[in-house]
């Protein structure tokens, strides 16, 4: 199948996310430079946005797949190209004509899963709030303070549960005023609209913001930027303004308000790696430093490719939903980093990212040179 989108269409689209800022592109390459792809295989960002511009993309290539979101050619184009919008827009056209490459078809089983049940995991949704069963955690009412809102990976998956777990502990042990909404949270729709799935991520947000409003909900603390990020800079396109912050931010209040004390040593040496959707896309640089800093025995290294550089782990965009080939994971890179500046662990500050370093140090049998771990699994154990 060829060109099936023809030109009209491809611009029709991209018109309606947002405008078609493609055609400004000169085509000067700055994106391609600072692409993490190039360093494990070759893409172009260019060539796409050339190929959308003269409307000769095709449709069923695996290449519009590629982009994570990540956020680093944007900073480079001298012509303000929005090439994640751009991008996203051609994944709309693909998602319309039901045309996806073999590496994308997992996306459409988490369409499934996120229409049914509210989750890209497959589980019921009805077992949403089982991660915090025996934790001492309430299910939230108006007159609290605080509504923790998981997200999907800290709901269900096994390893990030103990993010959920661990911010819950310390939540309690702070004496913050919070409860969780169980099985009447949704995932926030952040990552299936990069896929270009833009009506469920308006019906995912409308249950959310619906949720939010019915039980009097007014600040939000996430574990995940990615739900920060939509929650912050989505969610307000419905007329919605919600006070939301990430768990770094809170927990760096707690500890100076003199709310959390950090009594027990971690004596290890630690490199912390940037979420993309924490940092780079949102400006959160600072918080999880300070935090790690404050915790004695602690040493904080630097890694290359860090603060607004950081190399994206690979997860977003939908790609944590996606196949990625060995030899093409950003995680391996960022393991190989982690280990080259003598760090005995990787911390980091999202579900997506612990997700993908872990399968990274599993498949490269790096199990014994590292441990990956959220910063909130860090402070639970310096408390
Ligand atoms: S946003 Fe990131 S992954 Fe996507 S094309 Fe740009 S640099 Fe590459
Ligand atoms: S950096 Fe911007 S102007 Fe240059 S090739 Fe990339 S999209 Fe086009």
């Amino acid at each position: 199948m060829e060109n099936i989108a023809d030109y009209k269409e491809i611009i029709d689209v991209i018109k309606e996310s947002g405008g078609d800022a493609f055609k400004r592109c000169f085509q000067c390459g700055l994106c391609d430079t600072v692409c993490p792809w190039n360093r494990v295989r070759s893409f172009s960002m260019r060539k796409l946005v050339r190929q959308a511009t003269f409307g000769f993309t095709e449709i069923e290539s695996e290449e519009m797949w590629l982009c994570t979101t990540c956020g680093r050619c944007p900073q480079q184009c001298p012509r303000d190209v929005q090439q994640i919008e751009s991008g996203v827009a051609l994944r709309r056209v693909a998602t319309e004509y039901g045309v996806f490459p073999a590496s994308v078809k997992p996306v459409r089983t988490a369409v499934g899963s996120l229409t049914g049940e509210g989750n890209p995991l497959g589980e019921e949704r009805k077992n949403r709030g089982d991660w915090a069963k025996g934790q001492s955690v309430k299910t939230f009412s108006e007159e609290m303070e605080i509504l923790y809102f998981p997200g999907c990976y800290p709901s269900f998956d096994p390893r990030a549960k103990k993010i959920a777990t661990a911010t819950a502990k310390i939540l309690n042990q702070a004496g913050v005023d919070f409860g969780i909404l169980g099985a009447k949270e949704n995932c926030c729709g952040e990552s299936i609209r990069k896929t270009g799935d833009e009506d469920l991520f308006k019906r995912l947000a409308k249950e959310n913001i619906k949720t939010f409003i019915d039980n009097g909900v007014k600040k939000i603390v996430v574990s995940s930027p990615h739900c920060y990020h939509t929650f912050k800079n989505e969610y307000p396109q419905f007329m919605v303004n919600f006070e939301v912050i990430h768990m770094t931010e809170l927990l760096l209040e707690l500890i100076n308000e003199g709310r959390l004390q950090l009594t027990e040593a971690v004596e290890k040496k630690i490199t912390y790696h940037d979420p993309c959707y924490l940092g780079r896309h949102n400006g959160i640089f600072d918080e999880p430093r300070e935090i790690l800093k404050k915790i004695r025995g602690l040493e904080l290294v630097e890694m290359p490719d860090t603060l607004m550089d950081s190399l994206c782990c690979g997860g977003g965009g939908g790609r944590v939903w996606m196949e990625t080939q060995k030899g093409e994971r950003f995680g391996d890179l960022r393991i190989d980093q982690a280990v080259d500046v003598g760090a005995e662990l990787l911390v980091t500050a999202c579900p997506y990212c612990i997700t993908m370093f872990e399968d990274s140090r599993v498949t490269m049998g790096a199990d014994e040179k590292i441990e990956i771990k959220d910063i909130t699994e860090i402070v639970q154990s310096a408390i």
